[in-house]
């Protein structure tokens, strides 16, 4: 890929996600519809996926840099409710990435330990060095959402009574704010994605799982019984994003009900998130110049 084509390339995806892109606290989850797929239909799909291979060349690319430079890690987290396509957006966008610069962790329910320590410790131990792109499959924001729609594992997390008042949700924005603003400091680029599927397709996917045989292995009859809590999770989603979207770590709301679309949109704002990072491959010094051409004079001497 030349200089231009790259240029033109990031040029369009920026386009792409910024329809997605939430940054303030005005956010309202009905103004996206899981259904969207912009301008685009599912005659597009063949073009689409051909802008996702290309999409995916070009983080390739920029990871490599990125990799070279060695100054600045990316973190991208995912959340979504089941069967959203969170595995398999992270699976697509992120194929042509070597695997040497890239770090994915899942976050289930937290184990003893982790319930020993504070809410952010088991996230913070996986964070991505300089160089490396770490995505984080669930993350510290379920504390704001499966732990608020069921108060049974707030009370398992151990914290003295008096610290668990009405005010503890707002808390949990505050301290996630200033903690991704720290990361920030420190050469962390945050990007954060809200796989936004609907009710019925949700609904459609579970009932595949059950009919597909070589599907049955991802159906749990717990992720179904969630479906009971639908409205209080979309609260929950709703009042996470308007509390933690901030221009310097910004959440995606990507319509998630079309999954060729869905994988679009996020590889187009991995590419923004990439590209706004100024990346370059280190500067060879003179000395080094002078090195490369006496290695070269001694390899083109030698057999
Ligand atoms: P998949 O189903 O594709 O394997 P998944 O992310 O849904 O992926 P599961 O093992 O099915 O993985 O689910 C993980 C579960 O752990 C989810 O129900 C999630 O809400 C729960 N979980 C994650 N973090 C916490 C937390 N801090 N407290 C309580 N439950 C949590
Ligand atoms: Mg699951």
């Amino acid at each position: 890929m030349n200089n231009k084509e790259m240029k033109n390339l990031i040029k369009t995806a920026r386009k792409l996600a910024k329809p997605f892109r939430v940054t303030g606290n005005n956010f309202r989850l009905k103004d996206i519809d899981p259904d969207d797929t912009l301008r685009f239909t599912s005659e597009d799909k063949p073009r689409a996926k051909e802008a996702l291979a290309m999409g995916v060349d070009l983080l390739a690319e920029l990871q490599d840099m990125l990799y070279a430079q060695d100054r600045w890690a990316v973190l991208l987290m995912f959340q979504a409710m089941d069967a959203a396509g969170k595995d398999g957006a992270i699976k697509h966008v992120m194929s042509g990435v070597n695997p040497q610069g890239c770090q994915v962790y899942s976050f289930k329910a937290p184990s003893p330990e982790d319930l020993d320590h504070d809410f952010l410790w088991r996230c913070i131990k996986c964070l991505p060095e300089r160089g490396r792109i770490g995505i984080f499959n669930r993350s510290y924001y379920e504390e704001t959402l499966v732990v608020r729609v069921h108060r049974e594992f707030l009370e398992n997390q151990k914290l003295p009574p008096e610290l668990v008042t009405k005010d503890i949700w707002n808390e949990r924005f505050q301290d996630i704010r200033s903690f991704e603003r720290y990361l920030t400091r420190n050469g962390v680029a945050i990007r954060k994605f809200f796989l936004h599927v609907s009710n019925k397709e949700q609904k459609k996917r579970f009932l595949e799982r059950i009919e597909e045989p070589e599907k049955n292995w991802k159906f749990s009859a717990n992720d179904a019984k969630e479906r009971g809590h639908w409205d209080d999770y979309m609260e929950a989603y709703e009042d996470m994003i308007q509390n933690t979207a901030t221009k310097e770590a910004p959440w995606y709301v990507v319509p998630a009900d079309n999954k060729w679309f869905t994988r679009v949109v996020v590889a187009a704002a991995v590419i923004e998130a990439l590209s706004s990072l100024d990346l370059h491959y280190p500067k060879v010094s003179d000395e080094k110049l002078k090195e490369l051409a006496k290695a070269k004079k001694a390899l083109l001497a030698g057999k």
